[in-house]
Parts: structure tokens; sequence; C-alpha cells
């Protein structure tokens, strides 16, 4: 790790670095990352799903009613502090994150680029109305008497990682409408089959505009959402390190290479002192 972590510093002393990150930074807080190589293979949910089937649509709900408390509690790990004191010291410019878990913004990032969304809003798809996760956990447990002490008394638990596990008959859940319109909720999170928000691109974009190098920690780069930047990166001549365990598909373009956890790796270069930009 020594000689990897020398490497990191000469290509990142004294350069102002925007950092992209992705669910392989998470996993060390208990949050599953179903695209690693490590975990069984999944079909993620696409956006047309949601909003064409009324079934699916009920048992999402009923699972995330249930598994949106586990993203809730989660903490942020070592990587996630580790960036935030970076931050602090002026090595990172800031954070463009696939996550949609806050764990940046909870371990003291303060340029945050949310570019998938976040686990605490709910957006109305007709009026545009947003509401926080909480205040629609409250109303789901008022339309659901009786629900989370089943699920509790099945589990023993309220927080669970795979709320997939613990709910097996949804028939029965009542899902919320919008308060304003009626219209249709949905979590304020980038499915797939969805384009992030022009103005969240251009925020990051214009993070990468401004570093000097980009760091990739935790990321397959699997979509093209998160590997544009590295394309701007590469176009610009900066230079790329990609740290995560296994190939990417930003690697052609990456100065240096780290396969390995994010949380040691982040921790092991922010342990020791960088010089600062000037
Ligand atoms: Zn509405």
């Amino acid at each position: 790790m020594d000689g990897v972590i020398d490497e990191l510093h000469s290509l990142l002393a004294g350069r102002r670095v925007a950092v992209l990150t992705g669910a392989g930074l998470s996993t060390d807080s208990g949050i599953p990352d179903y695209r690693s190589p490590a975990s069984p293979p999944r079909n993620p949910m696409t956006f047309q799903q949601f909003v064409g089937d009324p079934v699916f649509r009920r048992r999402y709900w009923a699972r995330n009613h249930v598994g949106w408390r586990h993203m809730d509690a989660a903490r942020p790990n070592d990587g996630h502090r580790a960036l935030a004191a970076l931050e602090h010291r002026g090595t990172v410019l800031g954070v463009i994150t696939q996550n949609v878990d806050l764990l940046h913004t909870k371990a003291g990032s303060r340029r945050v680029v949310d570019l998938h969304g976040t686990y605490a809003q709910v957006r109305c798809l007709a009026c545009d109305h947003r509401i926080s996760r909480f205040t629609l956990s409250e109303l789901l447990t008022e339309a659901n008497p009786g629900f989370l002490e089943h699920v509790r008394a099945t589990t023993g638990s309220e927080v669970a990682p795979d709320a997939d596990a613990v709910v097996a008959n949804t028939d029965e859940f009542r899902v919320v409408d919008c308060v304003q319109c009626g219209g249709m909720l949905k979590p304020d999170i980038v499915y797939f089959g969805e384009f992030v928000p022009g103005d969240r691109v251009e925020r990051a974009f214009a993070l990468v505009e401004e570093a000097d190098a980009l760091l990739v920690a935790g990321s397959s780069l699997a979509v093209q959402s998160g590997l544009r930047f590295v394309w701007k990166a590469a176009a610009d001549g900066k230079p790329i390190v990609i740290v995560n365990r296994g190939q990417t598909r930003g690697d052609r373009f990456a100065d240096m290479r780290v396969d390995a956890g994010c949380s040691e790796t982040l921790a092991a270069l922010a342990a020791t002192p960088l010089r600062a930009a000037s």
C-alpha cells in the first residue's frame, strides 16, 4: 500500500482534485453494491416499470417503506471522512456522487453534486411538489396500520438492508399519492431510463472543469452518466486516478489504477499530508 500511496501523492500533490464516487465507497457503510463483481446478479428497476405497472409500484413502496430506514441509519465510513478532510485542506475541490445515500454530506463534505438524487426526497411526477422521505413515511404508516409492526415481528428489526427478503405479501399495501394534486409520487432518484437533470450535470461538469485532476472512487463507470466526466477530464489532458475493486469502463483513460478498497486507500491518502493547491 505504501508504494501505491506514494504514487498517488506524486500524481495529485499540488492539484485541486474533483472526485467521482459510486456504490463501492458505501459498501463499508453497510449499503449493498448490487453491481460489484462479488454481488449476485440483479435487475435494477427501470423508470418505465415504476410508472407503468401499479402492482410493481405497490411492491416497490412496500419494500421501500422498510428499506429506506436502513439507508437513513447508515453512517459515513473512513472513505467519506477522508474525502471531507481532503476538501477542508484544499486538496479536494468537491465530490460528484452516483450514490443516493447522502453519506458525503453526513461526513462533512461541503461541495457535493448528488448526481442521481437522494433517498431523502420524494417528488410528484405531475406537479413537481417535493416532500421529505420522512414525511412520506408518516403518511405511509398512517395508510398502512400494522404493516411495520408486522415486519418488526417477522424480522426482529425495523431496519433491514434488503427489504425484499422481509416483505413477502404486499397485496394489501396502500400507496400514497401527492397531497397537492393526487399525482404519482416517486423517490427523487434517477432510475435506469431517466436522464440526470440538466442543472446537476452542469454543476458536475463545472467541478471537473475547475479541477486539475479527477479521482474516481468505487465506481465501475458502467453507465454513461458517470463515464462522461472521465471523458471530459481525459479530453482536457488532466490526470485521472481510479480506485475500484475490479475493472472499470474508464480504465483505458486512467493514469493510475488502484485495485483496492476505497475506504482504506482514501484513508491512507488523507493520513499523509498532501501539498495543497496554491
Ligand atoms: Zn402533485
